[in-house]
């Protein structure tokens, strides 16, 4: 079976077409500046065989014909014809309360779909044109919804709301969502399989850590707790992203700096975190390089970042009361070999001891801990393109 996964930005449309017997990737792409000046697609069959399209694409509807055209190309494609797609998984962000897990979308879905387009309107709008659009192209393929949030609606009352007026969750739905569901899911799903026990036993805590970061505690194969709250921007703080803050800051930052609703979620959003301390980069890579060369703001940057993996791996470990194995995934995850081991260092007392040499790994699973750890730390690249195409797989197949 062939599923097509689709994950529509504002401006940009990801791509992979999955073969689920193999459960590998045939093709993948991206379209990018959609609807901008300079627009283009990137695309990559599974032999190496590239594509590079400087390709005017007014919108999604265009960007999506044409990655039609390069699937079913003779030399760069992987199918004669569209039909041959039997269903498309859509990555979307946002499934608010109503959604726990993936659905097959229909008209009605779709209204319920906008509906919540208040809870994360820079990213539903464009994932539900994704699907529309798709419906349109591919009629005979039905359509998945898989949303980053349904894995955490297992999260309990008393970690989910915040300590504001309880109205305003009545009114508003002001709580913890959590985000990256899909891709906490599936390392930890993982990590379970690897270490051959049932997922239901274990207690773990899944760190995903690239441009955007957040920590999960599962806890007998349901999320518990997750750093990310009611937006992406909670939690830690990220390449561009604040992570957590004394919220009076807020007021106090947009009375000094007149600045607007607007702008001061703008500072939060793309000015702050990694790139907002260190004043040099949102890549870690370059961080690593400038604290090398002794630049002071990058080391602090770094060593923040640090504290707060370490602080919430402690303080998920005792919401759970105790911890069988800790995760590492995500672009800095999986290949930032030394801040692993800074992360870990000094957790003896949770039965973590890293052992260096299993350590020194990139990109590929791998158990990190010493023989004989009572707990196990283990590095599983994320596969959140893969996970949907399953969880569509799942509700295609009847
Ligand atoms: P992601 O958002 O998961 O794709 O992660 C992207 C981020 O991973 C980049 O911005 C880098 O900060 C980080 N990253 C990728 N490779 C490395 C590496 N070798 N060492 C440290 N950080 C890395």
């Amino acid at each position: 079976m062939l599923i097509l996964v689709v994950n529509c930005g504002s401006s940009s449309v990801k791509y992979k077409l999955m073969d689920m017997k193999e459960e590998k990737a045939l093709l993948s792409g991206l379209a990018e500046r959609i609807g901008l000046p300079g627009s283009r697609i990137k695309h990559k069959k599974n032999d190496g065989k590239e594509l590079q399209l400087e390709q005017d694409l007014p919108d999604h509807k265009a960007a999506l014909e044409k990655i039609i055209e390069c699937i079913t190309d003779k030399e760069y494609g992987a199918v004669n014809d569209i039909s041959e797609i039997a269903a498309v998984g859509h990555r979307v962000v946002h499934g608010g309360e109503k959604f726990n897990k993936a659905v097959l979308i229909n008209e009605e879905l779709i209204d319920t779909l906008e509906s919540l387009y208040e809870l994360a309107p820079l990213h539903n709008p464009p994932n539900v044109l994704g699907i529309k659009t798709c419906q349109e192209l591919m009629p005979h393929a039905p359509q998945v919804g898989v949303f980053d949030t349904a894995f955490h609606q297992t999260i309990p009352d008393y970690a989910f709301n915040y300590a504001l007026p309880y109205e305003y969750y009545e009114k508003y739905g002001i709580r913890k969502y959590g985000f990256h569901g899909t891709s906490h899911k599936y390392v930890s799903g993982r990590a379970a399989a690897i270490l051959g026990k049932p997922l239901t036993d274990l207690k773990v805590i899944v760190c995903h850590l690239g441009n955007g970061s957040s920590i999960t505690a599962v806890k007998n194969g349901q999320s518990v707790d997750t750093t990310m709250g009611f937006t992406p921007l909670a939690g830690l703080p990220m390449g561009t992203r604040s992570g957590d803050i004394d919220p009076a800051i807020v007021p106090f930052l947009m009375e000094k700096e007149n600045l607007s609703p607007e702008e001061v979620s703008n500072i939060m959003n793309k000015k702050s975190g990694v790139l907002g301390v260190s004043g040099i980069s949102s890549d870690f890579r370059d961080l690593e390089n400038a604290q090398a060369e002794g630049n002071k703001r990058a080391e602090l940057a770094l060593n923040m970042f640090i504290y707060h993996v370490k602080k919430w791996i402690g303080a998920f470990s005792a919401a759970m009361g105790g911890l069988d194995v800790v995760v590492f995934t995500g672009g800095i995850g999986e290949n930032a070999i030394d801040l692993r081991a800074k992360v870990l260092a000094d957790m003896s007392y949770l039965g973590i001891e890293v052992d260096s040499d299993r350590n020194n790994v990139r990109g590929k699973e791998a158990i990190i801990t010493k023989e004989g750890c009572s707990t196990v730390a283990m590095v599983v690249p994320t596969n959140e393109e893969l996970m949907i195409a399953k969880e569509t797989q799942a509700l295609v197949i009847k």
